[in-house]
């Protein structure tokens, strides 16, 4: 097997950081050395078949995004990024493994419906990837086959108390599902927005002749975020069930989460870099359409209430526990543009595969997230979350060897015709400037990302069987 020694940086985990070469003997961690080590009286730099150079540099592990939909059909469209290239982005920017969604639409097996999604990310990726299942039809004949789940490899599945007429679950589905989950230990992952509410209001909006994109996050207010929130903690108390809430913006929302976990519960939230850095104001009310690029479900939040800085105080207060992207891209010509005079026929979605890892080593630029923080979140707490650590979120002897060499003097210009690898006529980042910058990717030892180039290859990446949660209380 050929090896390879990582050398000169300053390795930081979740709990610390300090210098150490790693080594690396085919796809695996083999150990982690004091700079400079010999062994047997052989000078590993001049023995390893490949070395790189981490002076000055963070190696930290590889990137987990939680919550990725590549091919998702969504509101009569797709997702435009599929496994080949949307894994291919997530590598360039540091992640090396991502967890997508199997889609149970109404009506359909939800054997079938994985085994769809295996075959679509089968010999694409260049990443390792795993899945959640998205229940979209809670009957018997669902829930019996969530049993069968984590003999698969799947220990999640996802409800939607959003979207009715397509993935809403009423709260009789959800309190029969989660008490599956709580007899199986499958995680709840769930979508806490009041979907019928919402459709009140939208079409009130409309029939006002407010059809911007902006009025999609007034149509989603914080008020039912928080609703739902709190009724989901209500039903994963009442059954047992873990619960894990996606994509949570609104501060309120958080609050419920804070007071469910003050209590001892299992229950946890995750958060994306949209509603740490961009607001109701500033995005979705951009002139014209061009807040549909920014239009996603849960929406942007406004600035005035400072739900952002709020996020990034839970954040640091583990209150909320990790970041992923909801990766759900759609180009404005052909899929956004949908919804021209209709906010609510545009595909919710933003594309951040990509960016996580710096937008959230901005946080760390900015005094608002420490080092180790932020390989927490993307990374060690994402893997315990989903039943991945010890082989991947952590750089230690017999880990995968997923590896990101970061550079906190190097700069990185986010946007079309600069880093941009989604496959995407626009990007909601665009502009934003990172103080720091990906040098170097290994997924399983093999370098997927240096030097500038992307050396990956589609197929290289493996579906990962997980194991139950290993966050729980
Ligand atoms: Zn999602």
């Amino acid at each position: 097997m050929a090896t390879t020694l990582i050398t000169g940086g300053t390795v930081v985990s979740a709990t610390g950081r300090g210098a150490a070469d790693i080594l690396i003997d085919g796809e695996r961690i083999v150990a982690l050395l004091e700079p400079g080590s010999t062994v047997l009286g052989a000078n590993l730099a001049a023995t390893a078949d490949t070395v790189i150079d981490a002076t000055g540099k963070y190696v930290v592990p590889g990137g987990i995004d939680a919550h990725t939909h590549m091919s998702m059909p969504f509101g009569g469209t797709t997702a435009a990024d599929d496994f080949e290239t949307g894994t291919r982005a997530a590598a360039w920017g540091g992640t090396t493994t991502i967890i997508d969604f199997a889609v149970q639409k109404f009506g359909e097996r939800l054997q079938d419906s994985l085994q769809t999604w295996h075959e679509m990310a089968a010999g694409q990726c260049a990443i390792d990837y795993g899945f959640h299942q998205i229940v979209g039809d809670v009957d018997k004949a669902s829930l019996q086959a969530l049993r069968d789940l984590p003999g698969e490899g799947i220990t999640s599945f996802k409800l939607f108390m959003a979207y009715p007429g397509v993935f809403y679950s009423d709260d009789a589905q959800i309190l029969r599902a989660m008490q599956v989950g709580a007899d199986t230990g499958l995680m709840t992952m769930m979508h806490a927005e009041n979907g019928p509410a919402i459709d009140v209001l939208v079409s009130q909006l409309l029939e006002q002749g407010k059809t911007d994109p902006y009025y999609h996050g007034i149509a989603r207010a914080w008020q039912l975020e928080e609703e739902a929130t709190h009724r989901a903690i209500m039903l994963a108390d009442l059954t047992g069930a873990p619960l894990y809430v996606v994509h949570v913006s609104a501060k309120q929302a958080v609050a419920q989460l804070a007071s469910a976990r003050d209590r001892g519960r299992n229950v946890f939230g995750e958060t994306c870099p949209q509603y740490l850095y961009l607001s109701l104001e500033d995005q979705l009310g951009a002139p014209g359409f061009e807040g549909a690029k920014w239009v996603c479900s849960t929406p942007l939040r406004s600035k005035h209430e400072h739900h952002q800085d709020h996020m990034w105080q839970a954040l640091r207060t583990n209150d909320v526990q990790m970041v992923a992207t909801d990766h759900c891209p759609f180009c404005m010509k052909g899929q956004k543009d949908m919804g021209v005079g209709d906010f609510s026929k545009i595909p919710n979605g933003i594309g951040s595969v990509e960016h996580r890892m710096d937008l959230m080593y901005q946080g760390v630029v900015d005094g608002k997230i420490t080092l180790e923080r932020w390989v927490e979140i993307t990374s060690t707490t994402p893997a315990r979350m989903f039943g991945l650590y010890g082989r991947k979120g952590v750089l230690a002897p017999g880990a995968d060897a997923d590896v990101v060499v970061y550079d906190p003097a190097g700069h990185t210009s986010i946007g079309l015709g600069k880093t941009h690898h989604m496959n995407m006529d626009h990007s909601a980042w665009e502009g934003y400037e990172i103080d720091g910058r990906v040098d170097t990717v290994l997924s399983r030892g093999k370098v997927v990302v240096g030097g500038g180039e992307y050396r990956g290859r589609k197929g290289d990446g493996r579906f990962v069987r997980r194991d139950p949660c290993q966050y729980l209380i």
